[in-house]
């Protein structure tokens, strides 16, 4: 029920109950005004009656009395005025008229105790007031009734009945009270429409107010409330339009800039405010999944932690994470969550010819949740289950693409997930400088602890590893067999045939250490021309043999420097390690001063460490 009725109904329920109660009290207070005027009436004539009886008594013409009451009934409104005479008054002076005779029922009551009696009944529609009042006899006034009348003080002699017509009153009365309704009711159905003129804007502007926030709270602050008044209520409809402006400015910016960042298109329908929320909480999730990968160490890390958004976030299960691994190639990094598992999800042709995958050949996203049958690399599972839809970005390094990220969807939560992209979007978009960062890094990590020339590793690596290995090799309890190489004569390749000459060799060089060990063994490029050979878990004798074995292939190796075969030899130093010294450096330096022996021997040859070699050297270190 809306204000305005409640307030019609109020008023008028409050006017018709004052009019009621008017009316009541009016009645009532007439109704008594009646009986109060008509006792007065009546005594006042009973008291006539007696004193022109009394005065007919004296003057003795007191059987003339039917006369006078007759003349009296000439009095307008008197219907009736009769004597009754008391028992007492007829045993002194005998019976009395007829009509003083019969008294009924209500003058035997008056005759008896002497009190009046008064009743108002109905004869025939006519609302008629009766009294009966007692004479009594006294010896006070004047004449002394009792100097005539042989009765004590105080008794009965006779009683007056007087009946008045109340009808001329009560229509008096009616009209009056029908008067005063009419006036009141006039009144308050003036007091209702002038209310309900007051009541109308307040009602109005509440309804306008109401349907106002329910489109706010749809996401709608386009609404407005109509001012139709300059008083507190005009002030609220100003007051709400401007908190309206207020949020629906704020919203539509925080909207563009969070659509700026999304990517995500607002359509009409959308609860702009619910989307803007979400969009938030999104871009809140992706900024903390940015810091949480920046701290990551490895992209493995990195796309793991990726997998698992997927999956806890957007609910994707089925995903492909690949990554570019040759000009032409393609890896899976990651299929479903799983890191190492085959290409499941695309043709695995596109492994090998990278430029199947449309993600990767255009760098553009390829969108088969609205376009299914966009790729034809996409493969839909081998089982009979329900028809996937995909999703690939790409995911751009260096300028070209370096990872692309597909999501497979179920064909039925394809429109659910097309409303998630572009938060996924902004995840892919948030790890790809983390993941540049990440490759940046580890090329350049990869290229310090790397010689560029020989891609061999360096001395740094080894300075770096050489804690791992010690530890290893002592808890392994197994003997390092530590070979320093340098090749003999070498300053005469760069000073005849140039440095660049000189380069090959050690390229070529390079190549046949690498070859001549096992993988687990580290050939190291120590210095200009010498080499470090780590042999693990080789024994003297061994390492013995496979320098030995190094040291022959070399000499028999031709290279081919422009127009001229060169053979060169190398010099070898043995020690072994813990067996020469306790030290992992010491051992080098003992390889080392090996070396210079084999140098000082002749060349082209292997020298395995003897203590009495360090005491001769001892000084020069
Ligand atoms: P020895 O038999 O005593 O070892 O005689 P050697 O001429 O080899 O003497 P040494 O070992 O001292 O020679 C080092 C030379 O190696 C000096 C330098 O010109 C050359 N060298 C060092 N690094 C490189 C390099 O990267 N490229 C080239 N082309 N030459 C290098
Ligand atoms: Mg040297
Ligand atoms: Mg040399």
């Amino acid at each position: 029920m809306n204000l305005n009725r409640k307030m019609t109904l109020l008023f008028g329920g409050i006017a018709v109950g004052t009019l009621v109660m008017l009316i009541l009290i009016s009645l009532y207070a007439f109704r008594s005004y009646s009986i109060a005027s008509s006792t007065a009436h009546v005594r006042t004539a009973a008291e006539v009656v007696r004193v022109h009886l009394t005065e007919s008594m004296i003057l003795g013409v007191i059987n003339k009395r039917e006369q006078f009451l007759n003349r009296l009934l000439e009095v307008q409104g008197l219907r009736t005025a009769r004597v009754v005479r008391s028992t007492y008054v007829n045993e002194q002076f005998g019976a009395g008229m007829n009509r003083e005779m019969s008294a009924d029922e209500i003058e035997k009551l008056v005759l008896a105790d002497g009190q009046p009696r008064y009743e108002i009944r109905d004869d025939g529609g006519e609302s008629v007031f009766r009294g009966t009042i007692p004479f009594a006899a006294s010896s006070r006034g004047t004449p002394n009734c009792l100097q005539c009348h042989k009765v004590s003080e105080g008794t009965v002699l006779g009683a007056v009945t007087m009946e008045l017509s109340l009808t001329e009153l009560k229509e008096k009365a009616l009209t009056t009270v029908t008067w005063i309704s009419v006036t009141m009711a006039m009144f308050a159905a003036l007091s209702i429409v002038l209310a309900r003129r007051l009541i109308l804007p307040v009602g109005s502007t509440a309804q306008a107010v109401e349907r106002a926030v329910q489109r706010a709270l749809k996401g709608d602050f386009k609404g407005r409330v109509e001012k139709r008044t300059d008083d507190e209520i005009g002030q609220i409809a100003s007051e709400t339009n401007n908190l309206l402006s207020f949020l629906d400015d704020g919203l539509a910016r925080i909207s563009q800039r969070v659509v700026q960042l999304t990517g995500r298109t607002l359509r009409q329908d959308d609860n702009q405010l619910e989307v803007a929320i979400d969009m938030v909480n999104g871009l809140a999730d992706a900024s903390s999944f940015k810091q949480a990968i920046e701290e990551d160490e490895t992209k493995s890390e990195i796309f793991d932690r990726f997998g698992r958004v997927l999956t806890d976030q957007f609910g994707v299960r089925e995903f492909s994470i690949y990554e570019t691994s040759g000009p032409k190639q393609l890896e899976p990094f990651m299929v479903d969550g799983v890191q190492g598992s085959p290409c499941r999800w695309c043709d695995p042709q596109i492994l090998v010819r990278s430029d199947m995958c449309r993600a990767k050949r255009s760098g553009h996203t390829v969108d088969g949740l609205t376009q299914p049958g966009i790729c034809y690399a996409f493969k839909q599972p081998d089982d009979t289950g329900e028809t996937r839809r995909h999703y690939c970005v790409p995911i751009m390094q260096s300028g070209a693409v370096g990872s692309i990220v597909q999501l497979v969807v179920r064909e039925s939560e394809a429109a659910r997930f097309h409303a998630q992209v572009p938060y996924v979007n902004v995840y892919v978009r948030e790890m790809a400088p983390v993941l540049e960062a990440k490759r940046l890094t580890e090329t350049l990590r990869e290229s310090s602890l790397r010689d560029a020339m020989t891609g061999l590793n360096n001395r740094r690596f080894l300075e770096e590893y050489v804690d791992t290995l010690v530890a290893t090799a002592r808890r392994r309890k197994i003997e390092l067999a530590l070979l320093v190489l340098d090749i003999d004569y070498f300053k005469m390749v760069n000073d005849t045939y140039g440095h660049d000459a000189g380069d090959a060799v050690l390229k070529s060089l390079a190549a046949v250490l690498r070859t001549s060990v096992r993988a687990s063994d580290m050939v190291i490029r120590f210095g200009g021309e010498e080499f470090l050979i780590v042999l693990q878990e080789t024994e003297a004798e061994n390492a013995l043999r496979v320098a030995e074995n190094i040291r022959a292939t070399v000499e028999d190796m031709k290279i081919q420097v422009g127009g001229a075969v060169l053979q060169k030899t190398i010099s070898i130093g043995l020690a072994m390690f813990p067996e020469d010294s306790e030290t992992f450096w010491q051992t080098v330096k003992f390889a080392d001063v090996a070396l210079y022996r084999a140098k000082e021997d002749g060349r082209n040859r292997v020298v395995r460490f003897r203590s009495e070699m360090w005491e001769g050297h001892a000084d020069s270190y």
